[in-house]
């Protein structure tokens, strides 16, 4: 069996893009940290749109070679985040994006969106009780913006989360295993609105997009109250930058400023925000916690079972 790190944190995305757009900037800290860092992704985002001109014969409208374009695209911010260990539910392919809610591509064979979340849930219990991960990141139950993959991505980690920690469910994937602290992605209203305000003042000159982004298309704000974590990344965030410039069809980056095919500019966040949904905080009361495995007990509850 493969020697596990102390700290193991697993990651549930929708498409190539999102990892390094909400947790670049923690997944290149704890992977430069030593932790094991493991991204599973449930699509190749197939359906995006393409932002440079030279490259928008790949949508799948036109050759339907965008998500084998956008795999590379991820290999690329995986190196430059420091993350080795990446892979997509179920093998590449296995599940297909499902476009924007409301069109035909939710409904089609094989869409994401379409999945049954349970059969779905079965690969990602395998990585789980592979891995042992004593904390799982992923989206709100409205997939942070809506999005049919995203919520589905939500569901279905989830789901995994209590499959791989039910001892009767299929033996034949692994021992049990539960995982200690759950997050769901979020950014606090009182931070975008001061991002936004700044984009809107003073940086919009400058830069390529001719407008800003509204707050409402930043995925996952809420009140500043409900976040319980927040992880400083502010030594990492031209890894980050990096990162998301990787993903070139789906994002253009431009300093502490982004732009996706909307075509419009948002900030880029170098401390990156999380609730606590499940598991204790390790944090004294009314305050935040700055590390994900805080409160957790070195190795973690995973190697205390193993070991017995
Ligand atoms: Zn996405």
């Amino acid at each position: 069996m493969t020697e596990l790190s102390d700290r193991r944190l697993l990651l549930v995305h929708a498409h190539p893009d999102d990892e390094s757009i909400n947790n670049g900037a923690t997944m290149a800290k704890y992977a430069a940290q030593g932790a094991h860092v493991a991204l599973v992704t449930c699509t190749l985002g197939e359906e995006g749109e393409v932002i440079p001109p030279s490259l928008a014969h790949l949508t799948a409208d036109r050759e339907d070679a965008l998500g084998a374009h956008r795999v590379g695209e991820l290999t690329a911010a995986m190196k430059e985040l420091g993350v080795d260990d990446h892979r997509f539910l179920g093998g590449a392919g296995r599940f297909r994006d499902s476009g924007m809610m409301g069109i035909e591509q939710n409904h089609r064979e094989g869409a994401f969106w379409a999945a049954d979340v349970d059969e779905a849930a079965v690969p990602l219990v395998e990585v789980i009780r592979e891995l042992r991960p004593q904390v799982l990141i992923t989206y709100d139950p409205d997939g942070g913006y809506g999005h049919p993959d995203h919520i589905q991505a939500h569901r279905v980690a989830m789901r995994a989360a209590d499959l791989a920690a039910e001892p009767a469910f299929r033996k034949d994937l692994g021992d049990p295993h539960e995982i200690a602290k759950i997050y769901w992605n979020r950014v606090p209203r009182s931070v975008a609105e001061r991002l936004f305000r700044e984009l809107r003042d003073t940086a919009l000159t400058g830069l390529p997009w001719a407008a800003a982004a509204d707050i409402d298309d930043v995925p996952g704000v809420v009140d500043d109250a409900v976040v319980t974590t927040e992880i400083d990344g502010r030594a990492f965030a031209a890894r980050k930058a990096a990162a998301m410039a990787a993903h070139a069809t789906q994002v253009a980056v431009e300093g502490p400023w982004f732009g996706l095919s909307n075509d419009l500019a948002q900030p880029l966040f170098d401390i990156e925000y999380y609730e606590l949904v499940r598991g204790r905080s390790g944090a004294a009361p009314g305050e935040r916690e700055t590390d994900l495995f805080a409160g957790l007990p070195a190795g973690g509850p995973a190697d205390q079972r193993k070991a017995r």
